[in-house]
Order: C-alpha cells, then sequence, then structure tokens
C-alpha cells in the first residue's frame, strides 16, 4: 500500500489548512474526515430554508487582522465590516429595555471582561466568575455573553486563559457564510469523506492509521479533532496520548453553543437588516438569558445563540427542547403572532455531534497553561492542530487555520530532517 508524507485527521478548518500547506510544501497527503462534507465546525446550511446561514462560525473575528479576511477578499467573499456590530437592542421580558438600561449592561460587562483581563495578566488564574458581580441586575445577561463567547459559564472559564486571547475588536460576519468560505478556499483539495478514524498506531516504521476503508500507512501525522472527541477515546491511539497531553485534554475541554434558527416568510421585525437583540427576562430570575440575530442580509431570519451550560443542557434534551425555549424568547420580543409566518425551524447539536462534541475550547480556571501542552509536538512525527492547539487565537477559524498551516511546516521539517538523515547513514 502506498505510505503518504502526512496523513490529516479531520478536514475543518486546521485539517484543510494542514493538507493545503502539505501540498503547497510539494508533499504526499492523505486528508481522511469523518463526515460527509468538509468544514467542521464551519458549516454554511443552505438546503433547510433556501437561504444561507452558518449552523457553526459565522464570524470573522479579529478580522482586520484575520488570514481569512485577506482569503475572503481574494476569493471574492463579502463580509459586513461594522465597528460595533453587537450593539443594539435589549429586551427585559415585559417590555424593551432603554438605552441608558442597555448601556448599564454592557458596561458592566466590560468592566467584568476588563477585570478578568487583569487578573490573567498578573498571572492570578482564578475564574471568571469570581471577578463578576454575581448579585447584580445584568448578571444572568452577563453570564450568557461570557458562555457565547467561552462556550463554558464563567465559574468554569480561566482568566489567565481569556486575557491570552488575541482580540482586535473587529469581527465582521460573511455575507455568504464562513463555510461558503472554506468551500470556494478548498474546492480542488482531494479529500476521503465519510472516513472516520478509528485506530492510530505510531509504534512502527510507519504510521498505521485505520478508517472503515482501509488502513493508510504515513511517515508522519495532524489529528486535528476537538478536545473532547480526543478525550473520549473516540481513536485509539496505540501507544497511549501521554499522561501530560491527557490531563491537558481534561483540562481544556470543548465548550458548547448552539444555534436555532426560524425562517419567516416575510420580515416581521421592524429592525435593520443584521440586528442583532439580547433577551433577559426580569419577570423570572431564573429564566436564562440568549441573543438573537435578527434578519442577517435581509434573509427573514431570526437566529438564536446559545451558550455554555445551556446549550449543552438542551441539546442533550432534545431539538424539540431547544426550539421550544428559543421560541418562547422570540414569542416575548416579537409576539406569537410572528409564527403565523413560520415557513421552518431548525437547531444546530454540536454538543451531541459525535465529531465535535462541543462548540469550542475553553482552559479551565487554574490551568491556563495547559493549552500549550497540546501545542507540543506528540512525538517528532505526530502533531496536534485545531483551534484548542492556537495560544492565542483559540475558539475561532483563525487560530485552527493558523495551527493547521503550522502543523504542515513542522511536519515537513520532521521529513527533511528523515531525509538528510538517511543520506548520511
Ligand atoms: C455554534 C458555533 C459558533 C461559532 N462561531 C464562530 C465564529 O463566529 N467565528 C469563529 O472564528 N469561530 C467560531 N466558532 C468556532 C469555530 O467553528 C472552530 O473554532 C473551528 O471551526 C474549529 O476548527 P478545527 O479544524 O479545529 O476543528 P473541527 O472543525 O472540529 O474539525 C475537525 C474535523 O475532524 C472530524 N473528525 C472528528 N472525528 C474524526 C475521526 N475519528 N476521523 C476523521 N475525522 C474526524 C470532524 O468531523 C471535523 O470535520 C463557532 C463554533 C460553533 C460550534
Amino acid at each position: 500500500m502506498t505510505v503518504v508524507d502526512v496523513a490529516v485527521v479531520g478536514a475543518g478548518a486546521a485539517g484543510l489548512a494542514a493538507a493545503y500547506r502539505a501540498y503547497e510544501l510539494g508533499l504526499s497527503c492523505y486528508l481522511l474526515e469523518a463526515k460527509p462534507r468538509i468544514g467542521g465546525r464551519v458549516h454554511t446550511d443552505t438546503e433547510t430554508f433556501g437561504v444561507a446561514w452558518d449552523r457553526g462560525a459565522h464570524w470573522l473575528h479579529s478580522a482586520d487582522i484575520n488570514p481569512l479576511t485577506r482569503i475572503a477578499e481574494e476569493l471574492g467573499h463579502p463580509y459586513l465590516a461594522r465597528p460595533r456590530p453587537f450593539d443594539g437592542n435589549f429586551h427585559l421580558g415585559r417590555r424593551w429595555g432603554t438605552g441608558a438600561e442597555w448601556r448599564a449592561y454592557r458596561d458592566e460587562f466590560e468592566a467584568a471582561y476588563e477585570r478578568a483581563h487583569e487578573a490573567g495578566d498578573e498571572g492570578r488564574d482564578i475564574s471568571v466568575a469570581d471577578v463578576m458581580d454575581n448579585g447584580s441586575r445584568w448578571a444572568r445577561m452577563v453570564h450568557h455573553i461570557f458562555t457565547a463567547i467561552s462556550g463554558m459559564p464563567p465559574s468554569e472559564i480561566s482568566t489567565g486563559d481569556l486575557a491570552a486571547y488575541r482580540d482586535s475588536g473587529a469581527n465582521w460576519p460573511l455575507t455568504r457564510g464562513y463555510g461558503a468560505l472554506l468551500e470556494a478556499r478548498y474546492a480542488g483539495l482531494p479529500v476521503e469523506l465519510s472516513t472516520p478514524v478509528s485506530v492510530i498506531d505510531t509504534r512502527g516504521a510507519h504510521i498505521l492509521i485505520e478508517t472503515p476503508r482501509g488502513t493508510v500507512r504515513a511517515r508522519s501525522l495532524i489529528v486535528t479533532v476537538s478536545t473532547n472527541v480526543l478525550a473520549s477515546g473516540a481513536i485509539r491511539f496505540t501507544p497511549e496520548l501521554p499522561p501530560r497531553l491527557q490531563s491537558a485534554l481534561a483540562h481544556v475541554p470543548t465548550g458548547h453553543a448552539n444555534k436555532v434558527a426560524f425562517h419567516f416568510r416575510r420580515d416581521l421585525f421592524g429592525l435593520p437588516e443584521t440586528s442583532y437583540v439580547n433577551f433577559m427576562d426580569e419577570r423570572d430570575p431564573v429564566r436564562p438569558a440568549c441573543s438573537f440575530q435578527i434578519n442577517p442580509f435581509g434573509s427573514n431570519l431570526a437566529i438564536a445563540y446559545l451558550g455554555g451550560d445551556l446549550a449543552a443542557g438542551l441539546d442533550r434534551a432534545g431539538e424539540a427542547e431547544m426550539i421550544s425555549f428559543a421560541r418562547a424568547a422570540l414569542s416575548d420580543m416579537f409576539g406569537a403572532d410572528i409564527f403565523n409566518e413560520l415557513s421552518g425551524v431548525a437547531a444546530t447539536r454540536w454538543t451531541s455531534d459525535p465529531h465535535t462534541l462541543g462548540a469550542y475550547s475553553c482552559a479551565r480556571p487554574g490551568h491556563a497553561h495547559e493549552r500549550a501542552v497540546l501545542a507540543e509536538p506528540v512525538s517528532e512525527r505526530f502533531f496536534l492542530a485545531g483551534e484548542a492547539v492556537s495560544a492565542d487565537w483559540y475558539s475561532t477559524v483563525q487560530g485552527a487555520h493558523v495551527s493547521g498551516t503550522e502543523a504542515a511546516e513542522k511536519a515537513a521539517a520532521f521529513l527533511q530532517r528523515a531525509i538528510a538523515a538517511a543520506r548520511q547513514r
């Protein structure tokens, strides 16, 4: 059987970038993907409603310095470069909040974010909950925003990890979708779809990678699956992953986020195209807060964003529960009558999807330093890549992209060293 220079497991943003770079460097490569599509957690769905919506990543984060922004420009994929995309409307359950109420919540979030950064920068790796005003009027809304950013409740977010993220402040949504951009970028890239890897044996002269379609032999290996998938044992490694890496996987888990998309026959919201609204019901102190993107790019969609414990809990409870939660919030804001014009609804299930088991990674308090372990080579010819591996752009597409590109370069360097050593023998 053919032996390839590098086998890449997973065709998400990291795996695609790794394979692309491997070919640029003149390496032979197998890109193995469990799903029948590429993109992983980046997936633009145009089939469900006949209009594009991103089931996963949507925003070019740190967009002014994000390498995918330049790729979008080169490929003619437009984006909306607004300075404050999340400015907006705030519903309090019985009525819309005033501008002053919105400002008060926002000031409180920004102050908590700053205190978390200060703690992290000073080396105090505590939880974000420790620096929040948990008894305040706006605590539930602030909790929601942190879960949307990190995929975990504030009590599980490390201030050290949060402070390490490189945020330029620019967040620009892609008009035709992030998944559509990756589809365009990687249209010609060879990939083995519907090929889940089950066993990886790194003991011999060549690395053996077992799939239902046969065993792949490779000189080097890049694995890009999420930390939760790696920790789940879905891929059996021989020998086992080192204890230091297993500890890092446990302490930098994949957090949770899900979306519920409602499609209407016409625009019923009375808001400008691509608006953003927050919802926190002051009538019911235990009802979790959430947010919505309204009518993105004139699509007549309302897309709920659920983060952390709420996203994971509703996902595990089932699609009907998730839809019912989001529908109730939308109904309270815009009236139940809008559902007379509903043409379709869909919910994502990133938590129960066996190929992701979550949305994006987040270090637990006291464990920010363990993220660096994920970036260390597992052996001289075995590398991890993916969003979780990125020290400063973790949890994003650009972090996955950069880590995949770098992993391919590390594999190429190893192969060159191996060739040089063989020549000397
Ligand atoms: C709801 C949501 C919203 C998000 N919003 C944004 C955003 O706006 N902007 C942003 O930058 N990021 C966002 N993200 C995060 C972003 O999507 C991820 O950080 C990024 O896509 C991760 O890419 P990756 O290549 O590291 O991992 P993945 O995309 O998970 O790729 C890994 C691939 O491995 C495959 N795989 C799993 N197991 C196996 C196996 N055994 N064999 C073979 N293949 C396997 C998976 O199917 C997957 O395709 C969001 C994510 C979610 C879920």
